[in-house]
């Protein structure tokens, strides 16, 4: 199986460059997935570099753009990608090494929108409790393991990265205006009422197509978008 793989050392090189590798038939098992073939491929070439963790679609770094999509490798099977398979890195973020990108700005967003419940007056003894119609409001949205597959999909991001929030900061502040245990909800919509940071979203909905947990951070949006009109 032949692999086109984007590498870049940025000591070493100016940009970067495209590297062919071929992946024996004998080492390639049916129900194989891309992250073990790049991990079989690193035995060749021990200077390539990727992230990988969980390898089960749980921890969320090891997205990168495969075949022109942005997806987990550890839960992508090889089975399902035509050959060549062109592997590069997410785009939209600086790259520290071949497919390894810089996600401070991701996670730069992502502090900003005051990811956790803020529900300091509550008794602090005893549970917060919800009805089972407020918890499923959560659904769809908790679920969100940071992967950054739909934020470096978004070509609003791409062109204003630095002020745009993106699908899965916006996602997450969905998430927490929504929960029915914090005592916040107007001031997190008071915040995100901005041009750049929230409604620069052109609803392009590439964020919902590359979403590997299935969820829809695109209508998470419009949904913010309108809460933050109704209290205008
Ligand atoms: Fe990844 Fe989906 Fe969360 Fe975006 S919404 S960071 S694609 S899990």
């Amino acid at each position: 199986m032949e692999f086109i793989i984007s590498r870049y050392n940025p000591e070493t090189d100016s940009k970067p460059y495209d590297q062919h590798y071929h992946l024996p038939d004998a080492e390639i098992t049916p129900d194989m997935m891309l992250l073990n073939a790049l991990q079989k491929i690193r035995e060749l070439d021990p200077g390539l570099s990727f992230r990988s963790s969980c390898q089960e679609g749980v921890c969320g770094s090891d997205g990168m753009n495969v075949n022109g999509q942005n997806r987990l490798s550890c839960i992508t099977p090889l089975s399902s990608l035509s050959t060549p398979v062109k592997i590069k890195p997410l785009p939209g973020l600086p790259i520290i090494k071949d497919l390894i990108i810089d996600m401070s700005l991701f996670y730069q967003h992502y502090k900003e929108i005051d990811p956790f419940l803020q529900a300091t007056s509550l008794n602090p003894d005893r549970e917060h409790l919800q009805t089972p119609q407020q918890r499923s409001e959560l659904d769809g949205s908790y679920e969100c393991i940071l992967c950054g597959c739909c934020s470096t999909s978004c070509p609003s991001f791409w062109w204003n990265p630095d002020q745009f929030l993106g699908p899965a900061a916006l996602l997450a502040a969905q998430r927490f205006v929504v929960d029915s245990r914090d005592i916040m909800p107007i001031e997190r919509l008071k915040s995100l009422d901005d041009p750049m940071k929230t409604f620069r979203c052109r609803h392009i909905q590439n964020c919902t197509a590359a979403c590997p947990k299935g969820l829809n951070p695109s209508q998470a949006i419009q949904s913010l978008k309108a809460k933050i009109l109704s209290h205008d």
